[in-house]
């Protein structure tokens, strides 16, 4: 068994684990495998090993490896998430390319990608990035803003919003993490009185899966503990 392999199914069980102690169902929070700076062999073995969804943080690196799995690997219908910053004149690769975007913080970002999405694919399906923790240097929108936005997403024509999705402040205790988790839980359970569709929370990664899982997380984002460290600096 290769340890990409091995390294899964350990995540798995951990995720599994989690959604036992507090009550959840087996599949009800999907691995998301960050493969940024990753080759696609190291992608193609998890995706041998059953890992379907990827996601990527850097646009061109992201959207070389999903042209390569279109075309030397159809066959494994892999879903591809963009996770990472994203400047307004590069909106137009993300359209094309993925199937998910999780950092949605301006109107600007939301108009042109929807715009700019390919007929024949299906709707882009987004998430809108809340920055809970309130910290100048995170990106993401403020609870203020965050209506706003989603209303105007709620309008656009090629765009079906489906969440949030945050990377909250690193704390080391879990009391602390839940609270930021609950917190964003919370206004999920906002969004989804007011529009339809509303099923997804992307939070959590290595150091505080468990506390997003108990507060209701869909989607954990798990990158190292998958394919081991990432050895070059712009990760
Ligand atoms: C890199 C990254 C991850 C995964 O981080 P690891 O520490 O490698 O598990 C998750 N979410 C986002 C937004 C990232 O950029």
């Amino acid at each position: 068994m290769s340890s990409i392999q091995q390294n899964l199914e350990h995540i798995t069980s951990q995720i599994e684990n989690a959604q036992q102690k507090c009550g959840r169902s087996r599949s009800s929070v999907q691995l998301l495998a960050v493969s940024k700076t990753k080759p696609v062999e190291a992608i193609l073995e998890a995706a041998e090993a059953g890992q379907r969804a990827f996601g990527e943080n850097y646009v061109q690196e992201g959207c070389d490896k999903v042209q390569f799995f279109a075309e030397h690997h159809p066959e494994l219908n892999l879903e591809w998430h963009f996770i990472g910053p994203l400047q307004s004149n590069k909106t137009r690769l993300i359209a094309e390319h993925f199937d998910w975007m999780h950092t949605i913080d301006r109107a600007k970002i939301a108009q042109r990608l929807s715009e700019q999405r390919p007929a024949h694919l299906p709707p882009l399906q987004v998430l809108i990035q809340v920055n809970t923790s309130g910290e100048a240097s995170k990106s993401g929108v403020s609870e203020n803003d965050l209506f706003t936005l989603a209303e105007l997403i709620s309008g656009l024509p090629n765009l079906t919003l489906r969440g949030l999705m945050s990377i909250p402040e690193n704390v080391p205790d879990y009391a602390s993490q839940l609270a930021a988790f609950r917190q964003l839980a919370a206004l999920k359970d906002q969004l989804a009185e007011k529009y339809d569709g509303i099923d997804t929370l992307s939070m959590g990664m290595s150091g505080d899966m468990a506390a997003a899982i108990e507060a209701g997380s869909t989607i954990v984002r798990i990158g190292t503990a998958i394919f081991g460290q990432r050895d070059y600096p712009h990760a």
